[in-house]
């Protein structure tokens, strides 16, 4: 339980010296809830003395008796406000820094840090379970050490007034932390599975919207429902098995207190019948007992819930954690723009035994030229082009760009070099012109509009009836295929990158469509350098460089002519094209 505060406290990070500073407030705080107990006791001992007789009480003692409670009570609100201030937003204010760090996080881990954590791991993480942390961390840190802090409050004026009802109160306080400790832990213990049915429940949600349709098409959505029941399943199991765990432990932290306080009530009886103890405070113990554990009574709930924090803070270190790709790289400008790859292997699973899918490549894309990469599916195309911006590293060889191994670069500084076109658009669920600008934030709205004229957006936009402004829908579903292809060729052209990495598009787009796409990507790679997935034989005809890939090698490498002119895959491959054009419709 100590071990998960302490971490809660580091989150807390610049913060921290407010934190305490309120657990200051929180000590000063009960002290002041306490005065006027002692004050009241004194009082009571004072008139029951008068009424049997002894020394008379003087009226100017009762008015000063009540001045003192009274600026007692307004200490205690000033010092509760000051801690809530202090304390209360932390958590806001860290949890977002937080999200922004995974964010950032994300951009620079290679795409296999992907396969270890899913999507809906991290989905899990920035939403639900960071805002558990946001929300309750700092409660957690104010139920369990500001009660602390009272108790030892209180115990101060217990150890003044009786020693012996004082080490009653420690007595019970020990049992109670042994019992809440083993509450910490058996939550520790049972929080991950609670966790992963979490992350199992966010990344079954997010396949169910994504195959929703296909399922549906197949009759089969009661079957893409089944994933998500399971997981309902044992997100109930856990949370009911960490509830069990929980009774029973809580059942002794309670019973501790009460019979602590009852053992503050019998030394108080004890020491007051021997004459060792003044009335007055006989009377403050008496009432002590009563409030004495109020505070930390309501930890049981803290440190079952500090248990599941524990397990949230593992989870965003691992992943805060997580190597950059570009941990060593350095920020340069490139002076020239062409591509090298000097016997590269690669795998996708590291490890003994990993499928080579790149074997001893060897290929140099001049500065611009056009590199088209046919092959079969499979073999190896998309991962050259993901190599080439260092989406994943190499497992041997080198991959340069400018003539500089791309792993002495950051990120950012090789990626402002390339444009991508992807087969499969992304649009963010955003307008038009949001879509357009993300290739260069800070363009102005003229070289927004004249990426589109030149990407031929503004023949569908400029017809919509809110212009660039429509909202393209989550994902773009509002737009056709080839109109989505068009946004992101517009945003390619306004970021004018030198180098652009095209994946053409397999499946046939309506012939209309397919010309305009062609002419806006005529527009985006004239005078740049060029790497293009190729399907098209107009593309590949045109190529400066056709490199053909088979099973992770180059095969064949030439221009249009000089692979016709020999036997081999590239002319089978030229001679299926040919034929499945001459299939169109038209
Ligand atoms: P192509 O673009 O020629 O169709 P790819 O480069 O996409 O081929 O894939 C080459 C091989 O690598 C394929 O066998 C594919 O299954 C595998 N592969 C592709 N991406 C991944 C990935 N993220 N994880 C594991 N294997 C992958």
């Amino acid at each position: 339980m100590i071990d998960s505060l302490i971490r809660i406290v580091r989150w807390t990070g610049p913060y921290r010296w407010r934190l305490f500073l309120g657990c200051l407030c929180s000590f000063f705080m009960t002290w002041a809830t306490a005065a006027p107990v002692v004050i009241g006791a004194w009082l009571l001992a004072e008139v029951v003395e008068d009424a049997n007789g002894g020394s008379p009480l003087d009226p100017s003692w009762v008015w000063l008796s009540f001045l003192a409670i009274a600026a007692c009570v307004l200490l205690r609100f000033a010092f509760s406000y000051g801690k809530n201030r202090l304390q209360e937003s932390i958590g806001y204010e860290v949890a977002p820094e937080d999200r922004m760090k995974i964010g950032n996080v994300l951009k620079r881990v290679p795409l296999g840090f992907f396969s270890e954590v899913s999507t809906g791991d991290i989905l899990a993480l920035a939403t639900t379970e960071l805002g558990v942390l946001e929300l309750q961390g700092m409660k957690m840190v104010d139920a369990v050490v500001n009660g602390y802090v009272n108790l030892l409050a209180i115990l101060c004026f217990l150890l003044f007034l009786s020693p012996a009802s004082a080490l009653a109160a420690v007595a019970g306080t020990v049992v109670s932390c042994l019992a809440l400790a083993s509450i910490n832990r058996a939550s520790q213990r049972l929080a991950p599975t609670a966790h992963e049915a979490t992350e199992r429940l966010a990344g079954g949600i997010i396949e169910y919207v994504r195959g929703l349709g296909t399922a549906k098409s197949y009759g089969k959505s009661g079957a893409a429902e089944k994933p998500i029941l399971r997981s309902v399943e044992r997100l109930k199991d856990a949370r009911i098995a960490i509830e069990f765990g929980f009774t029973p432990r809580n059942v002794v932290h309670l019973i501790a207190f009460k019979l602590a306080s009852v053992g503050v009530i019998a030394c108080a009886i004890w020491a007051y019948a021997a004459g060792s103890l003044p009335l007055w405070s006989f009377f403050a113990l008496l009432a002590f007992s009563f409030t004495i554990f109020s505070g930390v009574e309501k930890v049981n709930d803290s440190a079952h819930m500090l248990g599941d924090l524990g397990d949230i803070l593992d989870r965003l270190e691992k992943v805060e954690g997580a190597k950059r790709i570009d941990e060593d790289g350095q920020e340069a400008e490139l002076s020239e723009h062409d591509i090298e790859f000097q016997d590269v292997t690669f795998s996708y699973d590291r490890g003994k035994g990993a499928r080579k899918v790149l074997d001893h490549v060897n290929l140099r894309v001049p500065e611009g030229s056009t590199c088209a990469v046919v092959g079969p599916s499979g073999s190896g195309k998309t991962t050259i082009a993901n190599l080439m911006m260092r989406f994943w590293d190499v497992d041997a060889g080198r991959v340069l760009v400018g003539g500089r191994d791309v792993r002495e670069l950051t990120c950012d500084s090789l990626l402002r070099n390339f444009s991508a076109v992807f087969q499969s658009v992304y649009l963010f669920n955003d307008t038009i012109e949001s879509n357009i600008r993300f290739g260069k934030p800070n363009a102005t709205e003229e070289e927004v509009r004249h990426a589109a004229h030149r990407a031929r957006v503004d023949e569908f936009a400029e017809a919509l009836p809110e212009g660039y402004r429509t909202m393209v829908g989550e994902g773009g579903a509002a737009l056709s295929g080839g109109q989505k292809q068009r946004i992101s060729i517009a945003r390619a052209l306004l970021k004018d990158a030198p180098i652009v990495i095209l994946d053409e598009a397999t499946a046939s787009i309506d012939p209309e469509n397919e010309a305009l796409i062609q002419a806006a990507l005529t527009e985006l790679t004239r005078g740049k350098t060029v790497v293009v997935i190729a399907h098209r034989l107009a593309t590949i005809e045109h190529a400066d460089q056709i490199l053909v890939v088979d099973d992770g090698r180059i095969v064949q490498c030439g221009t249009h002519r000089e692979l016709l002119s020999h036997e081999g895959i590239y002319r089978r491959f030229v001679e299926i094209r040919s034929a499945a054009e001459g299939w169109r419709f038209r």
